[in-house]
């Protein structure tokens, strides 16, 4: 259920109702709109009857909800969350977010490297793993406590915000002090405790989607984070197994189109996760840009044949660089023409 409130409703009348969805055992979520406040009603199994608002005063409409996932659908909120993370607006309509970084971060000179070429390039958000999750328990693990600080003295360096896997509720505090933008990745989507404790947390979270997940799981792995009071959600789309081999994943173009479309929430593609083929990197980059996304994230390493994990999808400094001005100017274009 959506509580509309009028457009005339004061925050006195807002809190009377958030307090009125409290009183009968329920959490309420105030949604800014541009037009007027809504009041999202969380914790109720069944239906909740209208009249227990529709007496109050501000109060101009209730509405039921038919989506599972209530908070992050556009029914509930029609205007696009934006997600600020220092200077950068992502989800904002007209500046295309670029995050670039190593898969891992490796060594000093690794990280420095890439963070100078990776600022000069004009993105302003570096990603870089410090808790790698693997598939063999005998592939490089990251230099996790080591590779935070490294990221931290970076951040300062080249003035460029973080954003970096959090593996585990354990080492959650730890990655949160460094970290600008927490990623959760996609064998986290359904961690339900790690969705529990970022939750909680006032910290923005890259939620990537899930191996073999639904859109609809994903939205509603979102849900446990707005439902727990963290609003500050990006959805990433990085492929999904199908049964393709050629490619690692199949990325699923059209997902950035849905997420769009059913949800407010700001959407990042990871092409370089998606099709695990350097070469093609840059082309599937371009086509999401086309397609809606508000930012790209794509693996970059000074020596990606040197890489410890995912230099095949990494591109060079250079073919980086070249890429980053061309999202620019096409991002530039569609939002001149869109
Ligand atoms: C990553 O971003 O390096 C990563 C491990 O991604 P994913 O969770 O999408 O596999
Ligand atoms: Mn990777």
């Amino acid at each position: 259920m959506l509580i509309l409130m009028k457009k005339s409703a004061t925050p006195e009348q807002i809190n009377a109702v958030c307090d009125r969805v409290r009183e009968i055992g329920f959490t309420p979520h105030e949604i800014p709109g541009s037009i007027r406040v809504a009041v999202g009603i969380t914790g109720n199994s069944g239906a909740v009857s209208p009249e227990n608002f529709m007496h109050l005063e501000g109060v101009a409409e209730c509405v039921p909800v038919s989506n599972p996932y209530k908070l992050v659908s556009r029914e509930v909120k029609p205007d696009p969350t934006v997600v600020n993370v220092g200077d950068v607006s992502i989800g904002d309509g007209s500046s295309l977010a670029l995050i670039a970084g190593p898969c891992s971060v490796e060594s000093r000179d690794q990280i420095f490297r890439t963070a100078e070429a990776v600022a000069r390039s004009g993105a302003k958000l570096l990603r870089g793993g410090a808790f790698k999750p693997r598939t063999s328990p005998y592939a490089f693990q990251g230099l996790k406590e080591d590779g935070l600080k490294l990221l931290d003295e970076v951040r300062r360096e080249f003035d460029l915000r973080i954003v970096t896997e959090v593996k585990d509720t354990e080492t959650l505090d730890a990655v949160a002090d460094v970290a600008d933008i927490l990623q959760i990745g996609a064998r986290n989507m359904q961690n339900f405790s790690l969705l529990e404790a970022c939750g909680h947390l006032r910290k923005p979270v890259l939620l990537k989607r899930g191996i073999s997940a639904t859109l609809k799981e994903l939205f509603m792995a979102a849900e446990y984070l707005l439902s727990l009071g963290n609003y500050e959600v990006i959805l990433c789309e990085r492929g999904i197994r199908t049964f393709e081999t050629m490619t690692r994943n199949t990325f699923d173009l059209s997902a950035v189109v849905m997420i769009k479309h059913h949800t407010h929430l700001p959407v990042i593609a990871d092409p370089s996760h998606g099709v695990g083929v350097n070469w093609a990197v840059p082309p599937l980059a371009r086509a999401a840009v086309v397609a809606g996304a508000d930012g790209v994230m794509v693996e970059v390493h000074p020596e990606p044949g040197k890489a410890l994990s995912d230099g095949q999808q990494s591109l060079t400094l250079d073919e980086y660089r070249k890429l980053a001005t061309e999202l620019t100017e096409l991002a530039a274009w569609q939002s001149d023409h869109g």
